[in-house]
């Protein structure tokens, strides 16, 4: 298959240090993508008609970079879309948001002080862009961008979810698209709130948050709330790749950088895994290699082990780290998250 969906990291770097961040636990001091880098992923672009979206996101603030106001407008006929944090957006760069993105995405997983203790900063000022843009995009005469809310929900923010909601509705945001927390440290572990079996005051939370919206007339996805069987790699199944900032061309954001992570309280070290980089080495020829083909087959076949529900998972030391699994995968997807739909991504 074709590659249609490509994730492109501007920068690893951030104007803001969230409590919850994944930066946290890397190894590596973040940059940002080089010209060159940058220029090799516009000309794969441009050759390739079949590559329908381009998200301007990745694990750091893409308007941070310094190429982020040319990319806007380096990939003529693609859908765009952009996640950001929200707190540095002029209005210039709102105005050219408002031409050029199919999709924005704003960070918002609290009212005023839950926001402020994560993500160590005021909403106001996040609010006021998404207002703006609103207000810009409705000047155009057009119905995009589309304006979601990504909402990380954990036991620091759940009580705030219902009057997010009402804030989407009140500042023009079409959807909210709430995502489990994925701690990076131990501290943050306890404040998950999904587990093996479901939480019952998670579940009314839900049953809350699903009224709330269809009284306001606002799109509210919700991940699941326990483990199920079924597993999905969004990121195979939409034939998409993300491109961190050194160039690297790796299968999805959990294994686009070196990190921790605890699965279920379990700590677990990720490694970051890339088929080739792109300013040595064209994006087609790596996305259509042997070994990532092989990987993305792997995956859509569902040929993986499953750790979280497996009955030797006490005494299994492969565990510990994404190296490799039982079914001799390597690297191993068996303890993802993601795929079981617990994190999303735009
Ligand atoms: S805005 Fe995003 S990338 Fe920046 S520190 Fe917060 S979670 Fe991390
Ligand atoms: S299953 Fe998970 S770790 Fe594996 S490629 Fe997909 S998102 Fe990444
Ligand atoms: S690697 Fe295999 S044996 Fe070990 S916990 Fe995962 S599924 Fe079970």
């Amino acid at each position: 298959m074709p590659l249609r969906k490509l994730y492109v990291e501007l920068t690893s770097s951030c104007n803001l240090d969230c409590a919850i961040c994944y930066r946290r636990s890397w190894t590596k001091a973040p940059l940002d993508m080089s010209e060159a880098t940058f220029a090799r992923v516009v000309e794969f672009s441009a050759c390739s008609p079949e590559l329908r979206t381009i998200v301007l996101g990745g694990i750091g603030e893409p308007t941070s970079s310094p190429l982020f106001m040319n990319a806007l407008s380096a990939f003529p006929g693609k859908d765009l879309t952009l996640t950001t944090n929200g707190t540095d957006l002029d209005d210039r760069t709102l105005t050219e948001l408002a031409r050029y993105a199919k999709l924005v995405v704003f960070s918002v997983d609290g009212m005023d002080d839950a926001f402020g203790r994560i993500r160590g900063t005021e909403l106001k000022g996040v609010l006021e862009s998404v207002r703006k843009l609103s207000a810009f995009r409705t000047a155009l005469g057009k119905d995009t961008p589309r304006i979601e809310f990504q909402f990380v929900l954990s036991v620091l923010n759940a009580g705030d979810l219902p009057d997010v909601v009402d804030l989407a509705a009140d500042t023009g945001v079409n959807t909210v698209v709430v995502s489990h927390l994925l701690p990076q440290d131990a501290a943050n572990s306890p404040y998950v709130l999904y587990n093996r079996y479901g939480k019952p005051t998670t579940k009314t939370l839900y049953e809350r948050v699903r009224l709330r919206a269809m009284r306001r007339g606002v799109s509210v996805l919700l991940p699941p709330l326990e483990l199920k069987t079924e597993r999905r790699c969004s990121f195979a199944a939409e034939d998409a790749v993300f491109v961190n900032a050194d160039g690297n061309v790796c299968p999805c954001y959990r294994f686009s950088h070196d990190g921790t992570e605890f699965v279920f309280g379990r700590e677990k070290r990720v490694r970051e895994v890339s088929f080739g980089n792109v300013a040595k080495e064209s994006l087609d020829s790596i996305w259509n290699s042997v070994s990532f083909g092989g990987f993305r087959r792997t995956l859509l076949e569902n040929r993986y082990p499953s750790c979280p529900d497996c009955d030797l998972l006490e005494g299994c030391d492969m565990t510990s780290d994404t190296e490799s699994d039982c079914w001799a995968n390597s690297p191993s997807c068996a303890d993802c998250l993601w795929a079981r739909g617990f994190m999303r991504c735009p």
